[in-house]
């Protein structure tokens, strides 16, 4: 009985990771750094996703950039956040950095090495290479399997969200700043009169086919070996769309009926619309424009939109294989089910996009995880910061079709007044790391 009892405890003290890529990694360090002990199942080298390929733990699938690193730039700054927090990816980053610009980039191996190495010497990290097929029954437990999570955990995954509310692929559209567009074309308006809740870009035939010619000629990412072309019809990507015929576009996304340009009083050949994505108005999505086309692409292409000349982009359009749940009225603040508290959901299967938003959602769910066990209040960090602005999208979100995110200051809540925009980034990043400082304070005495 009393070794049962001591078993029981252990359990209970101890939090379970599923994934040890760039959030679970980080989730391992910020629960053991707390006491707590923690098991952390990575798959593999026993089994591979189609994207990994080395043994070690926070393998970088792709690029080896974690994007830019000044804070006045919303991934410099939640880059920063992450630092002040004891990040372990980004003392990795530091220790392995390569020359990279304004970017901060590492070399990969290195940088995997370093992060596997500082958990196997960790006492309260237990690393089990095992592949997971089931959610445990019980005990505090952190999900981060990542974009490619198997079969197997996703249909578990699916019982505690419903299936409607996980997804395997995104197509997103791009998103632009709404201050980057020019107004003088810009206008406003639903079609047939019925409100104003869009707003449209309007075509000229002229402008049409010199878009047309430039989207129908322009670079595609390659699919890769584990996707498949199969789209669905009313999600199809914009230039195999305009593939099928030089009005194809006219009749589908970009159909002109019940809309009356004001300034010349007449319908345009065509109309891109543009939709509110936040609640606070300042980022418009590119509606019907999911895309394959090259990011650099995108923007040359999009740019030949009238009133998108300038626009800066903060998301940019892709289709690909990606595993997440429509976070929104399933996780708590606190990155845990509302449903099944004792399951917290980190990194990409979360709902953000990026290696750095994932080690983020990571070190938040790694925090809280422990708390729980520690049985200590949950925490979420303030809204004015870069994880706050994170988080905040996952859970309150209000569009019906949520979609993945990087941090962008579209995220964040508007700053006071009028402010010339170089003068943004840096006032962003004062109010966070202060706010950032004030709530470390908090969590660290408070209890
Ligand atoms: C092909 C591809 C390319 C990408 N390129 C970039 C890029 O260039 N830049 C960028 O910022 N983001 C990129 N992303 C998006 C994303 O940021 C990364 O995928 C990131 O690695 C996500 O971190 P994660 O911790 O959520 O998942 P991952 O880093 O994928 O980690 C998940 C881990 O869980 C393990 N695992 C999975 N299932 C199980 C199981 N059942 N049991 C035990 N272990 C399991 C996996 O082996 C893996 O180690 C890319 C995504 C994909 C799919």
């Amino acid at each position: 009985m009393a070794t049962e009892n001591r078993k029981q405890k252990t359990e209970n003290q101890q939090v379970t990771i599923i994934g040890g890529g760039l959030a679970g990694v980080e989730a391992a360090w910020q629960a053991a750094r707390r006491g707590v002990e923690v098991r952390l199942y990575e798959m593999k080298p026993r089994r591979f996703s189609p994207a990994h390929q080395s043994p070690l733990l926070g393998e970088l699938v792709c690029s080896n950039s974690l994007r830019a690193d000044n804070v006045e730039n919303a991934v410099g700054l939640l880059k920063e956040e992450m630092r002040r927090l004891n990040s372990l990816l980004l003392a990795a980053a530091a220790a392995t950095r390569v020359p990279a610009g304004k970017a901060l980039a590492v070399d990969r191996e290195a940088f995997a090495a370093y992060l596997t190495a500082a958990l196997e010497k960790e006492p309260l990290v237990e690393i089990v290479r095992e592949e997971v097929t089931a959610l445990p029954g019980q005990g505090t437990t952190v999900l981060a399997t990542g974009p490619l999570t198997s079969d197997a955990l996703a249909g578990a995954l699916a019982r505690i969200t419903g299936q409607e509310h996980l997804h395997f692929y995104d197509a997103i559209a791009p998103i632009v700043q709404a201050d980057s567009l020019d107004r003088s074309k810009v206008f406003r308006a639903s079609r047939y009169g019925a409100g104003d809740d869009y707003l449209n870009c309007p075509f000229t035939a002229e402008e049409y086919a010199a878009f047309y010619q430039a989207l129908t000629a322009a670079e595609q990412v390659p699919l890769k070996s584990f996707e498949e072309p199969r789209y669905f019809e009313g999600c199809l990507p914009l230039e195999v769309m305009a593939a099928r015929g030089y009005l194809t576009l006219v009749y589908g996304p970009l159909k002109p009926v019940g809309l009356t340009d004001p300034k010349t009083g007449r319908q345009p050949f065509a109309v891109a619309q543009l939709r509110q994505e936040n609640r606070e108005g300042t980022l418009y999505n590119l509606v019907g424009f999911q895309t394959k086309l090259k990011y650099g692409e995108q923007e040359r292409v999009f740019r030949l939109i009238p009133g998108l000349e300038q626009a800066e982009f903060v998301r940019l359009g892709s289709i690909h294989r990606n595993t997440f749940i429509r976070s929104p009225g399933l996780l708590s603040p606190h990155l845990n089910f509302f449903k099944s508290p004792q399951l917290f959901l980190a990194g990409q299967v979360s709902g953000v996009e990026g290696y750095v938003e994932s080690g983020a959602m990571g070190l938040l769910a790694g925090i809280n995880a422990a708390r729980q066990v520690q049985e200590r209040p949950l925490v979420t960090p303030p809204r004015a910061t870069a994880l706050g602005a994170l988080v905040h999208h996952l859970t309150n979100t209000d569009t019906k079709d949520f979609q993945p995110m990087n941090v962008n200051f579209g995220l964040f809540p508007p700053l006071p007044g009028r402010m010339p925009k170089k003068l943004r980034g840096p006032a962003y990043a004062a109010r966070a790391l202060e706010e950032l400082a004030a709530w470390q304070r908090e969590i660290e005495e408070g209890g």
